[in-house]
């Protein structure tokens, strides 16, 4: 037999995950985000790839019976996802399955965090399984804000980086009228069902118009979507609590995950309002130019001119991208916001203005804890009624979070609640999120909502 050395394993690693080419491939993606993955698929439909969304969660035992119960949850359940997917593949495709039909994609975020080491974990496994190394992974990294260089064609580039960050920033506004609508809808399920449509209605028209240079098509649909799903609203029902949910991006919007925590809580009569996937994105470019400018800041101390080029470039790049984007995410907001009064996205620049002001985490540490911590504090600050921080089981940031959000919360006198999640049924959940929507009505009572 062969003898596997250390080397081999990391020429896998660079061979087998990283950035290729899709064209041709079937492309699967992750459900993070119900709405978001979704739309994201209709954008490279678009763009001549054949995508698709798993269906997640099902493959829960296997993401475990491959894992020690130390890896992230998020891990644990995207493994159990691609291995149910290609398990149910090989059955119904028998001797014509081909893996080297296939395309898995698992981004990725550098720092002081695991999310990096999901892809090559994955690889491990799939390397270990009868024809699954010749699944590729594509992988995107933080570190230059997700680029989709060496993934997509490069003369398409912008357009593909520009209808996908609308898909998410569509996304994230379909969560939003959910939770706006659902807490007030006229009849039981009906929100749900809406914006169940909605999103097939939407995937279809990314699918159809993303490669094309005008995007309207899209935002007219979204709108004819927010004038039905607004009738939906029955007037009669009183307003009511307001809880900002934070936390682990995968966790917090996987909703089998978090075994539905936002449905929970507006059982026990909350309206409530989840971080959004924008903000990550945002985050992510706003990190980069944060960087640049610190790296431009010591090449002028050094008067080293190749590296002032460099960090000056970087510097502009980043800026005009994450000014892009807030202005798309912005003009999308604001166009909804003509017809329903969802909350629209706050910007990373504040948010470490709030963390600095509060002076008890900095933006340098990194990870999602600096946009949790700070969300907390603002959303706290503007009258919202609770705070729930989800996260799964031995997350490092979140764990972060909570040790510091947890007393700020209580300085400022908000109820809070951390909510874990691993998979497990957790017998006191139900009680804890009853006693904190009673704590959040005192609150709300007392002090009236935004
Ligand atoms: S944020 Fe938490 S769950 Fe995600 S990779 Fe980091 S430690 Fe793991």
């Amino acid at each position: 037999m062969e003898k596997v050395t250390q080397l081999d394993t990391f020429r896998v690693m660079s061979e087998r995950v990283g950035r290729f080419n899709v064209q041709g491939k079937r492309f699967l993606i992750p459900e993070m985000n119900r709405f978001s993955s979704h739309l994201l698929a209709g954008v490279f439909h678009s763009f001549g790839v054949n995508s698709e969304v798993m269906e997640t969660y099902e493959g829960l035992d296997l993401g475990k019976r491959f894992t020690s119960g130390k890896e992230c949850f998020p891990c644990v359940v995207t493994l159990g996802d691609i291995l149910l997917f290609m398990k149910k593949e090989r059955e119904r495709l028998g001797d014509r399955f081909d893996p080297e039909n296939y395309m898995y994609f698992m981004p990725e975020a550098n720092g002081p965090c695991r999310f990096g080491m999901y892809n090559k974990y994955h690889r491990i496994i799939l390397d270990s399984m009868p024809g699954l190394d010749k699944v590729k992974i594509a992988a995107l990294n933080s570190d230059d804000a997700y680029s989709l260089d060496g993934l997509i064609p490069r003369e398409k580039m912008w357009d593909f980086r520009k209808a996908g960050y609308l898909s998410i920033v569509v996304g994230d506004i379909l969560d939003r009228l959910l939770w706006r609508i659902r807490p007030y809808e006229k009849a039981e399920g009906m929100a749900d069902t809406c914006i169940n449509d909605a999103t097939e209605r939407l995937t279809e028209s990314f699918a159809q118009h993303s490669s094309e240079n005008d995007l309207s098509p899209i935002l007219g649909d979204l709108i004819e979507i927010v004038k039905e799903a607004r009738e939906i609203i029955d007037p009669r029902i009183p307003k009511r609590p307001l809880i900002g949910v934070v936390g682990e991006i995968y966790v917090r919007t996987h909703v089998k995950s978090n075994q539905d925590t936002i449905r929970t809580l507006e059982r026990y009569g909350a309206e409530a309002i989840n971080a959004s996937i924008g903000e990550w994105i945002n985050y992510t470019t706003y990190e980069q130019v944060r960087l640049a400018k610190s790296a431009l800041r010591l090449n002028l101390k050094r008067f080293q001119f190749k590296g002032i080029k460099e960090s000056l470039f970087r510097y502009l790049k980043y800026s005009i991208t994450l000014f892009y984007q807030y202005m798309q995410q912005r003009k999308v907001y604001q166009r909804v916001r003509k017809y329903i009064d969802i909350e629209e996205d706050h910007k990373i620049g504040h948010l470490e203005k709030v963390l600095k002001g509060n002076n008890t985490f900095s933006f340098e540490v990194g990870t999602e804890a600096c946009l949790s911590i700070s969300s907390a504090i603002e959303l706290a600050h503007r009258g919202y009624n609770g705070i729930v921080n989800i996260f799964p089981f031995t997350c490092m940031p979140s764990n972060l979070t909570a040790s510091i959000a947890k007393p700020l919360m209580a300085k400022l006198n908000i109820p809070y609640i951390d909510i874990s999640c691993d998979g497990s049924l957790q017998p006191g959940r139900e009680a804890a999120l009853r006693t904190f929507m009673y704590q959040a009505y005192q609150h709300f009572k007392t002090h009236g909502r935004p």
